[in-house]
């Protein structure tokens, strides 16, 4: 069954589809064997990655063309998440996308120093939220920036932040005081643009995980750590408004990564059922295998409409946080069905290494957690019907 190019594309939208098609299966599904192996994408690797990517013009296709980034709409964007989403992040995160968050650059010095570079494909950010203590409960952050004159003072930790081992800077998010917030006082956060070889900051590789290959997180001590108040990224205090932006819009990417990958293992496991045979027959010919077929492909046309639908609602400004939570919960959920259901009709040959589908298996398995997990998505819907207290 084709996954039909759907929402009426015009046609240099299906031809900006087809180049990242085009790209992945030339450019980085031939690496894929060897990442597995390896857990590790060399820099020359990635290098050449990046900068063929560039010259397809696929690089920063994430951010908006006035800042020399792809300029495609969030349609679009889903369009390209879910061609990558053939490969597993070691090898597509080398398609570089800046974190949307670095739009609120201000001033010459900051557009110049971080956003432009990182939009050129010169300069990689990452992300520095997440804390030992404070993973779904992001308000729980305990890390600090304390005023010293026209600096700031941070210190504390962060965990899981991924590619830090790589990344030229941060965008770090640190407490600067409390504020009111429903009757509440609750920490006010702060995001701050840090360079990794600042004074006081230390990166520590973590030791593997099961899922990407390639795709490393690390840890980030940070000690004291001066970094000028030119550095703010916003407004002081108004941290957690810069973040929910971002990460909400980041979610309904992460939907249509896992309608990509969903897509993958089911034509995996539609190309099986249809060779194995078992008892003189194709397993595909057994209703306990053709009805997963049937499933796998009722949930992922369900999941990409929804994505798709989503960011266009998205482009028209009208998509809620609910939405955008409805997407990543569905579309990851559906991905975890459709990649167990894969090894199940693959066997025992579902669960070894020579072919793709255990690797897809364990890429899904982060899909629930990372962005929010299914439970906090959940909440987030949950809290729309009710109304929140
Ligand atoms: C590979 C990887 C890469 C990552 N990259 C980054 C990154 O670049 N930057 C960054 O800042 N973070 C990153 N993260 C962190 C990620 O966002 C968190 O792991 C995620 O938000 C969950 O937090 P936690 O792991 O601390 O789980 P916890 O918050 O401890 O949750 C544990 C379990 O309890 C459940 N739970 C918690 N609270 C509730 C509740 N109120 N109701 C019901 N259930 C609840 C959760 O759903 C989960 O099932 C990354 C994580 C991984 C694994």
């Amino acid at each position: 069954m084709g996954h039909g190019i759907d929402f009426a594309l015009d046609e240099e939208q299906l031809m900006i589809v087809d180049t990242v098609r085009r790209f992945v299966r030339e450019e980085l599904l031939p690496h894929e064997d060897q990442v597995e192996r390896d857990d590790h994408v060399s820099p020359e690797l990635a290098h050449e990655i990046r900068a063929k990517s560039r010259a397809a013009g696929l690089a920063a296709f994430n951010m908006p063309a006035e800042v020399g980034g792809g300029g495609l709409n969030y349609l679009m964007q889903a369009l390209v998440e879910r061609e990558l989403a053939q490969v597993g992040w070691g090898l597509h995160v080398h398609v570089a996308r800046p974190s949307k968050i670095l739009m609120a650059c201000t001033g010459d010095y900051q557009r110049e120093t971080y956003l432009l570079p990182c939009v050129a494909g010169e300069k990689t950010d990452c992300f520095a939220l997440t804390e030992p203590g404070a993973g779904s409960d992001a308000t729980a952050i305990q890390t600090r920036a304390v005023r010293d004159g026209e600096d700031f003072l941070i210190t504390g930790s962060k965990h899981f932040i991924s590619h830090a081992d790589v990344a030229d800077f941060t965008i770090l998010f640190a407490v600067t005081g409390t504020q009111e917030y429903k009757g509440r006082r609750r920490n006010e956060v702060t995001a701050f643009l840090l360079d990794m070889d600042t004074p006081g900051l230390e990166v520590q590789p973590a030791r593997g995980a099961t899922a990407n290959r390639g795709y490393h997180t690390a840890a980030l001590f940070l000690d004291n750590c001066r970094v000028h108040e030119r550095n703010v990224l916003g407004t002081v205090g108004k941290g957690w408004d810069e973040a929910n932006d971002w990460l909400t819009a980041g979610r309904v990417m992460v939907a249509a990564n896992c309608v990509g990958q969903a897509m993958r293992a089911q034509d995996m496991a539609v190309q099986w059922a249809g060779e194995r045979v078992q008892f003189g027959k194709r397993i595909g010919d057994n209703q306990g295998v053709s009805f997963k077929l049937a499933d796998m492909a009722t949930g992922i046309a369900a999941a990409n409409l929804l994505t798709l639908d989503t960011a266009r609602k998205m482009d028209a400004g009208v998509m809620t946080d609910a939405e955008a939570g409805m997407a990543k919960l569905f579309a990851s959920e559906v991905l975890g069905n459709v990649v167990d259901d894969t090894v199940q009709i693959f066997g025992g040959l579902g669960l070894m290494h020579e072919v793709p589908v255990e690797r897809l298996w364990r890429n899904a398995r982060i899909e629930r957690i990372w962005e929010g997990t299914s439970e906090i998505q959940r909440h987030i819907i949950a809290k729309s019907l009710l109304g929140a207290r």
